[in-house]
């Protein structure tokens, strides 16, 4: 069973210094193309489209790999998708009864 509820992509991005990159993850199925988003471990970051070389040395951000593994390994917990129940109206039974 998969949940495509909790969809992410990773992505390169530049740390505040600019000298150092990380590949963190992110919330949704790919990048949209927006200036700045906040990664899974909580971090706001400036993302830009990444180089082949910037896929190739950014390391993989430990935070947002332990955050999204708890993630997957935390079922049973609180999210259940609701499946979508149409709404049964009144069909007036308990009118005029009394
Ligand atoms: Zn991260």
């Amino acid at each position: 069973m998969e949940t495509t509820e909790r969809q992410h992509y990773w992505l390169p991005v530049p740390d505040r210094t600019g000298f150092t990159w990380h590949r963190h993850a992110f919330r949704g199925k790919y990048w949209d193309g927006r200036p700045s988003d906040t990664s899974v471990c909580g971090k706001p970051c400036a993302m830009a489209k990444p180089s082949e070389l910037d896929w190739f040395q950014a390391p993989t951000c430990p935070d947002c790999t332990e955050l999204l593994i708890t993630e997957q390994s935390g079922t049973g917990n609180t999210e259940q998708p609701r499946t979508a129940s149409p709404e049964q109206p009144d069909t007036g039974s308990a009118e005029g009864e009394q």
